[in-house]
Parts: structure tokens; C-alpha cells; sequence
């Protein structure tokens, strides 16, 4: 050994890595400190020792096919593999030599280990969330499945891995699955409820969030989490029918005294036309029908308020709906010694909504409104066009107002400050709106008056006459 190798041999002595040196026989003829330390064997022990006879558990192992492919190759080979033996993980280098074969190794149990055990607490939180968990590629094919998407929606992981999300969508929801989906694979996260069909044909309510999947700054796939909203929205739907069911009770026993007056007028009148004879007779059959085509507008409208019907969409003049809202709560306000008048544009186009629907927003607010003047005073129901994309309906009252404190519990289920209230209207209102595409906002001053502000999306032309062409 002359004075170059001694030197060498000391460096190697010094390395943190295991080193160990093999002639071309795989005899050991070199084996540093850390080495002896990582394969638990003295130096004495293993030089001049076969590596394949001291270590037969590596021949079956990469470790041989590796070293094999160093030498006859003459090519650097780096690799990973555990050593059962030893129990322990290594990341070796191999480097051929004239001589024979050089190779530098390091202990990554504990690298391993905590990887491992990344992965498998990712692999937890992704098998054992109670939310569907899954991702799709670029196209919307699925990629991964959890345990929970499969029972929310009955089809096996199998089935899923062959399947867009395009068959799962109920049909009136996919432009808008679509257009989420879209926005997510271009990198912004998107929350949105859909409505999917269960493999046996039911509906199944989610509420979904995508997520871009980027790896190395590029999105490759969207994430989803879609969590089971069928009982909400069920009980969501009953209440709404529950909240219709009790506006028309509570507006009958209004309506009732409402009808009472022509009543009593029509009675009178026709005592007195028993009397009378001509012109005085016609005058007061004119004021007759007059009276009785209130009491036909107003049971008529009761009526069809009460009727279940189909949620259809239909494209509608708001106007009417309003003026027919105010007709149904005349005498209510009468009693109320509340005067509600009606402003609005020109010109106000149709608008698509649900009528029925909204007629019963417009009855919570203005009854809302009415509840709350005490001492009576003036509604003011305000309708305007802006931009020709949106109408706002505002309903102002002189009532009461609403502490600041207390305006975030409106709209919360069952939130009631009157004996006898529901707290249901402004629910149901908010969820109605909700369901026309629009807002509504409600701002109050204590002893002033509240306004609630609604504002809903209105049709282009090109789109009304689409509309009108599809419903003839
Ligand atoms: P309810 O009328 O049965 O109490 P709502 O959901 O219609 O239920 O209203 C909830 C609560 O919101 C009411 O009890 C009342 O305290 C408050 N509120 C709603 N509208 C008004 C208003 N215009 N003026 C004052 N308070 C209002
Ligand atoms: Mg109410």
C-alpha cells in the first residue's frame, strides 16, 4: 500500500457514507468505518471475504442483478432497497473499477419510514373520508375513487375508473357540472351543488368542491370532494311546502273578512235594488259585478297560490305578480292601517321564475313588513331594470328595523322574535331567490324601517325568443 492509498483509505475512513470496495472475485478488499457500523460486521471479518457468500440474502435481491450490471456494463448503477437482514432501507452507488467494483451506501430507514408514513396518512385521509373523495384527468375520466363515493353513488370502484362524470350528472345540471369543472382544471377551486343519479335511478344531492391537481406547476387533473346533501335539501323542500301551506292558511282567515265586505255590500245592494227600478238599478249592478270580480280575483288567486304545481320556469311579467301579491294582502295591510304602493320602470321585460314561488317570497316580505308597523304607515315596493341584466325589487317598510346584532340570525330556520311566527319566511325567501339565480340582501335601522333588496338575472332578447319558441 503506498502513501496515495493510506491517504484514501483515511478519506473514505471519514465519509458518513458506508464504503466498500470488491475485487473482481466479489472478495471484499476494502471496507470503511461507517460500513462496518451499517452491515454490523467487523473489517476483519469481511475482508478478503466473498460479498455473496457473506450476504446470500442479496443474491435474490437487486442488490446482485445491480452490482452484475456495474461490472459486465462498466456503467454507474444507483438504486434503493431494503435488506431484510438487516431490516433497514439503503440508497446505494456502485461504480466499476479496473479493479473491480467501489460502492458508497447510506441508511434511509428513517427517510423511508416517514414517507411511508406520509403516504399512508394520505392514503387515511383519502380511504376514510366520510366525503367522496376522488380525481379525474384532464378530460374528466376518473382516476381514484374512495370507499364513500362508491356507496354515495352504488357503482364499483371499477366501474367509476371507466367513467366521466358526464352519466352521473342529471341531466339539467351538466352545463353548469361542465362549466365548474372547466374553471377547476384552469386552476381556480370551485364550490357548487349538483344533483347526481344514484346506479339504481336516484337523485342524489352534493354539495361538490374541485381543485386544481398541480404537480410541478402545471394542473394535471381536478380534485373532488362531494359531500351527501340529500336529507338538507329534502327536508329543505318540505319545509318550503310547509312555509306555502301556512302562508295560505294564515292569508284565508285575511281573505275570508276580505270577501266578507263585498259580501255584505252585495247583500245590501240587492235589497235595495228589490226596490228600485231603471237607472238607479244599473248603477248598482255596476258596483255589484265590480265587487264580485274582486271576490273572483282574490279566491282565484288564493287558490292558485295553494294548487301543487310543477316547478317550472316559465317567463313571467313580474308586475302582475307583484300587483296580484298586493291585491291577496289589501285588506291585511288595511287592518295594519299600511298603505303599499308600487313604483317601478316603464318598461319591465319578463322575467323566468317559478310565479308561484315568487308570489310566495313577495308575501313573506310584505307581510314581514306589514308585521312590523305597528303604528302603521307606507310600504314602498320599488322595481327596476338595471343594465338590462338585472331587476331590482326592493321592499321598504317604516317599520320597527332590526338590531345590527340580530340581522345575521334572519334567514336562519326556526329564527323568530313574533308569538306567534314561524321564522321560516325569510328562509324560504332566501332559498327561493337562491333558486332564480339571484340575491337578496336585507338592510335595517332600529325605528326607521327595513329594506329587503332582491335581484334577479334577466333573459337577453335572444334568449326570450328562444324561451318563447321552446314553450309553444
Ligand atoms: P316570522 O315572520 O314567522 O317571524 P320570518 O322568517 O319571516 O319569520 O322572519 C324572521 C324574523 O325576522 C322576524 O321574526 C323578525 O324579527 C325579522 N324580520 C323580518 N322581516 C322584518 C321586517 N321587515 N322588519 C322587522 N323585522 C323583520
Ligand atoms: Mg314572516
Amino acid at each position: 500500500m503506498n502513501l496515495v492509498e493510506i491517504d484514501a483509505f483515511e478519506i473514505l475512513d471519514r465519509i458518513t457514507d458506508g464504503f466498500f470496495a470488491l475485487d473482481m472475485n466479489w472478495n471484499f478488499t476494502y471496507v470503511n468505518d461507517n460500513a462496518t457500523r451499517l452491515l454490523f460486521r467487523s473489517r476483519d471479518n469481511l475482508v478478503g471475504k466473498n460479498i455473496w457468500i457473506e450476504f446470500p440474502e442479496a443474491v435474490d435481491l437487486i442488490f446482485y442483478k445491480q452490482y452484475q450490471k456495474a461490472v459486465n456494463e462498466q456503467v454507474f448503477v444507483h438504486f434503493e432497497s431494503y435488506f431484510p437482514p438487516l431490516h433497514a432501507w439503503f440508497s446505494v452507488r456502485a461504480y466499476p473499477s479496473d479493479n473491480g467494483l467501489s460502492v458508497y451506501f447510506q441508511d434511509i430507514t428513517a427517510e423511508k419510514k416517514t414517507a411511508s408514513q406520509n403516504e399512508q396518512h394520505y392514503k387515511s385521509l383519502f380511504e376514510h373520508n366520510p366525503n367522496a373523495v376522488f380525481s379525474f384527468d384532464l378530460e374528466g375520466n376518473y382516476l381514484s375513487v374512495n370507499t364513500a363515493m362508491v356507496k354515495m353513488l352504488g357503482y364499483s370502484e371499477q366501474e367509476l375508473l371507466l367513467k366521466t362524470f358526464i352519466p352521473l350528472v342529471a341531466e339539467e345540471d351538466l352545463d353548469k357540472t361542465m362549466d365548474y369543472y372547466k374553471r377547476a382544471a384552469n386552476g381556480t377551486t370551485q364550490n357548487y351543488e349538483i344533483k347526481c343519479l344514484h346506479k339504481n335511478g336516484d337523485i342524489v344531492y352534493l354539495s361538490v368542491t374541485n381543485m386544481p391537481i398541480i404537480v410541478d406547476q402545471e394542473v394535471i387533473g381536478v380534485y373532488g370532494i362531494a359531500k351527501n346533501i340529500t336529507d338538507r335539501k329534502l327536508t329543505e323542500q318540505k319545509l318550503l311546502k310547509s312555509e306555502k301551506l301556512s302562508a295560505v292558511g294564515q292569508l284565508s282567515a285575511s281573505i275570508a273578512h276580505e270577501i266578507r265586505n263585498p259580501l255584505t255590500a252585495l247583500k245590501g245592494f240587492l235589497q235595495l235594488m228589490k226596490a228600485s227600478e231603471g237607472r238607479i238599478k244599473d248603477s248598482y249592478l255596476e258596483v255589484m259585478s265590480s265587487e264580485m270580480e274582486r271576490i273572483e280575483l282574490i279566491t282565484g288567486e288564493l287558490l292558485l297560490l295553494a294548487k301543487p304545481q310543477a316547478h317550472q320556469f316559465k317567463l313571467e311579467n313580474i308586475e302582475e305578480i307583484i300587483q296580484n301579491v298586493t291585491t291577496l294582502l289589501g285588506s291585511q295591510a288595511l287592518m295594519h292601517n299600511v298603505e303599499i304602493k308600487i313604483v317601478n320602470d316603464e318598461t319591465i321585460p319578463p322575467v323566468r321564475c317559478i310565479a308561484n314561488q315568487l308570489k310566495q317570497v313577495f308575501i313573506n316580505l310584505i307581510k314581514n313588513a306589514l308585521e312590523s308597523m305597528q303604528y302603521g304607515g307606507k310600504v314602498l315596493i320599488n322595481v327596476q331594470v338595471k343594465d338590462d341584466q338585472t331587476l331590482f325589487i326592493s321592499i321598504a317598510d317604516e317599520g320597527e328595523g332590526i338590531p345590527e346584532d340580530l340581522l345575521r340570525n334572519i334567514g336562519l330556520p326556526f329564527y323568530t322574535t313574533k308569538q306567534k311566527g314561524t321564522g321560516l319566511g325569510m328562509m324560504t325567501s332566501l332559498r327561493i331567490i337562491e333558486a332564480h339565480n339571484g340575491t337578496m340582501d336585507i338592510t335595517s335601522t332600529v325605528g326607521k324601517g327595513t329594506v329587503v333588496s332582491i335581484s334577479l338575472p334577466l333573459v337577453s332578447c335572444d334568449q326570450v325568443i328562444e324561451l318563447t319558441e321552446c314553450m309553444n
